[in-house]
Protein backbone atom coordinates (compact mmCIF):
# COMPACT_ATOMS: atom_id res chain seq x y z
CA UNK A 1 0.00 0.00 0.00
CA UNK A 2 1.22 3.40 -0.75
CA UNK A 3 0.71 4.61 2.84
CA UNK A 4 3.69 1.83 4.09
CA UNK A 5 6.16 3.07 1.50
CA UNK A 6 9.56 4.33 2.74
CA UNK A 7 10.57 6.29 6.10
CA UNK A 8 9.24 9.28 6.65
CA UNK A 9 12.04 12.21 6.08
CA UNK A 10 9.42 15.22 6.33
CA UNK A 11 5.89 15.57 7.47
CA UNK A 12 3.64 17.54 5.68
CA UNK A 13 3.08 19.86 8.71
CA UNK A 14 7.46 20.34 7.98
CA UNK A 15 6.66 21.10 4.64
CA UNK A 16 4.17 23.59 4.95
CA UNK A 17 5.89 25.44 7.29
CA UNK A 18 9.03 25.42 4.89
CA UNK A 19 7.07 26.64 2.16
CA UNK A 20 5.44 29.93 4.01
CA UNK A 21 9.14 31.08 5.41
CA UNK A 22 9.97 30.68 1.45
CA UNK A 23 7.11 32.37 0.37
CA UNK A 24 8.10 35.42 2.63
CA UNK A 25 11.47 35.50 1.78
CA UNK A 26 10.04 35.92 -2.15
CA UNK A 27 7.83 38.50 -1.37
CA UNK A 28 10.38 40.43 0.53
CA UNK A 29 13.30 40.10 -2.45
CA UNK A 30 10.46 40.75 -5.47
CA UNK A 31 8.47 43.47 -3.33
CA UNK A 32 6.57 45.84 -6.04
CA UNK A 33 7.29 43.49 -8.24
CA UNK A 34 5.85 40.75 -10.67
CA UNK A 35 6.71 37.19 -10.39
CA UNK A 36 6.31 34.46 -13.64
CA UNK A 37 6.11 30.99 -11.66
CA UNK A 38 7.47 28.57 -13.34
CA UNK A 39 6.71 25.56 -12.37
CA UNK A 40 8.27 22.38 -13.47
CA UNK A 41 6.60 19.41 -14.02
CA UNK A 42 5.64 16.78 -13.04
CA UNK A 43 7.21 16.52 -9.59
CA UNK A 44 7.12 19.74 -8.32
CA UNK A 45 2.85 20.30 -8.21
CA UNK A 46 2.13 20.16 -4.25
CA UNK A 47 5.20 22.38 -3.37
CA UNK A 48 4.37 25.09 -5.97
CA UNK A 49 1.08 25.25 -4.62
CA UNK A 50 2.30 25.26 -1.21
CA UNK A 51 4.66 28.42 -2.08
CA UNK A 52 2.17 30.51 -4.04
CA UNK A 53 -0.62 30.30 -1.64
CA UNK A 54 1.57 32.14 0.50
CA UNK A 55 2.68 35.03 -1.86
CA UNK A 56 1.54 38.40 -1.99
CA UNK A 57 3.65 39.87 -5.07
CA UNK A 58 1.65 39.72 -8.45
CA UNK A 59 2.24 36.12 -9.92
CA UNK A 60 1.39 34.68 -13.12
CA UNK A 61 1.88 30.96 -13.81
CA UNK A 62 3.13 28.39 -16.43
CA UNK A 63 5.00 25.09 -16.79
CA UNK A 64 7.76 23.38 -17.85
CA UNK A 65 8.73 19.90 -18.41
CA UNK A 66 12.36 18.51 -18.87
CA UNK A 67 13.98 15.52 -17.89
CA UNK A 68 16.84 13.02 -18.06
CA UNK A 69 15.59 10.11 -16.12
CA UNK A 70 13.87 7.42 -17.42
CA UNK A 71 12.27 4.70 -15.26
CA UNK A 72 15.10 4.23 -12.93
CA UNK A 73 16.75 6.03 -10.12
CA UNK A 74 19.81 7.10 -12.50
CA UNK A 75 20.26 10.21 -14.90
CA UNK A 76 20.88 9.46 -18.51
CA UNK A 77 22.73 12.81 -19.16
CA UNK A 78 20.38 13.77 -21.74
CA UNK A 79 18.15 16.07 -21.28
CA UNK A 80 14.75 16.84 -23.08
CA UNK A 81 12.17 19.65 -23.07
CA UNK A 82 9.19 18.01 -23.43
CA UNK A 83 6.79 21.08 -22.18
CA UNK A 84 7.69 24.33 -23.37
CA UNK A 85 6.26 27.18 -21.63
CA UNK A 86 3.70 29.67 -23.95
CA UNK A 87 3.91 32.50 -21.70
CA UNK A 88 6.07 35.94 -22.84
CA UNK A 89 9.52 36.15 -20.27
CA UNK A 90 10.35 38.87 -22.30
CA UNK A 91 12.27 41.65 -19.46
CA UNK A 92 10.18 39.69 -17.02
CA UNK A 93 11.10 37.92 -13.28
CA UNK A 94 11.28 34.16 -14.07
CA UNK A 95 11.25 31.62 -10.95
CA UNK A 96 11.49 28.10 -11.48
CA UNK A 97 10.09 26.22 -9.10
CA UNK A 98 11.29 22.30 -8.83
CA UNK A 99 11.07 19.46 -6.98
CA UNK A 100 14.57 18.64 -6.26
CA UNK A 101 17.83 19.81 -7.75
CA UNK A 102 20.61 16.81 -7.76
CA UNK A 103 23.36 16.93 -9.71
CA UNK A 104 21.71 19.92 -11.30
CA UNK A 105 22.16 18.86 -15.23
CA UNK A 106 18.75 19.41 -15.94
CA UNK A 107 18.03 22.56 -14.55
CA UNK A 108 21.46 24.11 -15.95
CA UNK A 109 20.06 23.15 -19.32
CA UNK A 110 16.63 24.21 -18.43
CA UNK A 111 18.05 27.57 -17.00
CA UNK A 112 20.08 28.44 -20.58
CA UNK A 113 16.98 28.00 -22.83
CA UNK A 114 15.27 30.16 -20.21
CA UNK A 115 18.00 32.71 -20.55
CA UNK A 116 17.66 32.83 -24.40
CA UNK A 117 14.16 34.78 -24.28
CA UNK A 118 15.74 37.83 -22.68
CA UNK A 119 13.74 37.74 -19.38
CA UNK A 120 14.94 40.44 -16.40
CA UNK A 121 16.05 37.77 -13.86
CA UNK A 122 16.08 34.12 -13.89
CA UNK A 123 15.37 32.53 -10.18
CA UNK A 124 15.36 29.12 -8.31
CA UNK A 125 13.59 27.83 -5.76
CA UNK A 126 13.62 24.16 -4.98
CA UNK A 127 12.11 21.93 -1.86
CA UNK A 128 14.83 19.73 -2.02
CA UNK A 129 18.43 20.44 -2.58
CA UNK A 130 21.16 17.60 -2.53
CA UNK A 131 24.17 20.02 -2.72
CA UNK A 132 27.00 16.70 -2.35
CA UNK A 133 25.65 15.38 -5.57
CA UNK A 134 26.34 18.72 -8.02
CA UNK A 135 28.38 18.13 -10.51
CA UNK A 136 27.45 21.40 -12.57
CA UNK A 137 27.62 24.95 -10.95
CA UNK A 138 24.00 25.44 -10.56
CA UNK A 139 22.99 27.32 -7.86
CA UNK A 140 19.22 27.25 -6.27
CA UNK A 141 18.36 30.89 -4.65
CA UNK A 142 15.50 29.52 -2.51
CA UNK A 143 15.91 25.78 -0.88
CA UNK A 144 13.39 23.92 1.15
CA UNK A 145 15.42 21.30 2.70
CA UNK A 146 19.26 20.45 2.60
CA UNK A 147 19.28 16.22 1.92
CA UNK A 148 21.69 13.71 1.69
CA UNK A 149 22.23 11.59 -0.84
CA UNK A 150 18.84 9.49 -0.85
CA UNK A 151 16.58 8.33 -3.36
CA UNK A 152 13.16 10.57 -2.40
CA UNK A 153 9.66 9.73 -3.27
CA UNK A 154 6.44 11.24 -2.41
CA UNK A 155 5.05 15.24 -2.17
CA UNK A 156 4.85 15.13 -6.19
CA UNK A 157 8.41 13.02 -6.22
CA UNK A 158 8.26 9.74 -8.08
CA UNK A 159 9.50 6.50 -8.28
CA UNK A 160 8.70 4.89 -11.65
CA UNK A 161 6.21 7.62 -12.10
CA UNK A 162 4.24 6.10 -8.85
CA UNK A 163 4.36 7.53 -4.99
CA UNK A 164 3.66 11.03 -6.44
CA UNK A 165 0.66 11.19 -4.08
CA UNK A 166 1.96 10.67 -0.58
CA UNK A 167 1.72 13.23 1.54
CA UNK A 168 5.07 13.34 3.20
CA UNK A 169 8.76 12.98 2.04
CA UNK A 170 10.03 9.40 2.01
CA UNK A 171 13.19 7.70 0.45
CA UNK A 172 13.58 4.20 -0.70
CA UNK A 173 16.84 2.40 0.52
CA UNK A 174 17.79 -0.94 -2.18
CA UNK A 175 15.81 -3.23 -0.30
CA UNK A 176 12.77 -0.84 -0.43
CA UNK A 177 13.34 -0.81 -4.32
CA UNK A 178 13.35 -4.75 -4.44
CA UNK A 179 10.06 -5.37 -3.01
CA UNK A 180 8.11 -3.01 -4.99
P1 LIG B 1 19.50 16.53 -11.92
O1 LIG B 1 19.48 16.89 -13.37
O2 LIG B 1 19.61 17.72 -11.00
O3 LIG B 1 20.52 15.46 -11.63
O4 LIG B 1 18.13 15.80 -11.64
C1 LIG B 1 16.94 16.51 -11.53
C2 LIG B 1 15.74 15.63 -11.66
O5 LIG B 1 16.05 14.26 -11.35
C3 LIG B 1 14.67 16.03 -10.68
O6 LIG B 1 13.86 17.05 -11.20
C4 LIG B 1 13.95 14.71 -10.47
O7 LIG B 1 13.00 14.53 -11.48
C5 LIG B 1 15.04 13.67 -10.59
N1 LIG B 1 15.59 13.27 -9.30
C6 LIG B 1 16.81 13.55 -8.79
N2 LIG B 1 16.94 13.04 -7.55
C7 LIG B 1 15.79 12.41 -7.28
C8 LIG B 1 15.30 11.70 -6.14
O8 LIG B 1 15.96 11.51 -5.10
N3 LIG B 1 14.02 11.22 -6.23
C9 LIG B 1 13.24 11.38 -7.32
N4 LIG B 1 12.02 10.86 -7.29
N5 LIG B 1 13.66 12.05 -8.42
C10 LIG B 1 14.92 12.56 -8.38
Amino acid sequence: MADKIGKILYTQDDILKRAKEIAEEINRDYDGEEVILLCTLKGSLLWIGDVMKNLTVNTKLDFISASSYGASKTSSGVVKIKFDPEINMYNSNILVVEDIVDTGNTLKYVLAKLQERGPKSVKVCTMLNKESRRTTDLHADYVGFEIDDLFVIGYGLDFDQKYRNLPYISYLEEDDVESL
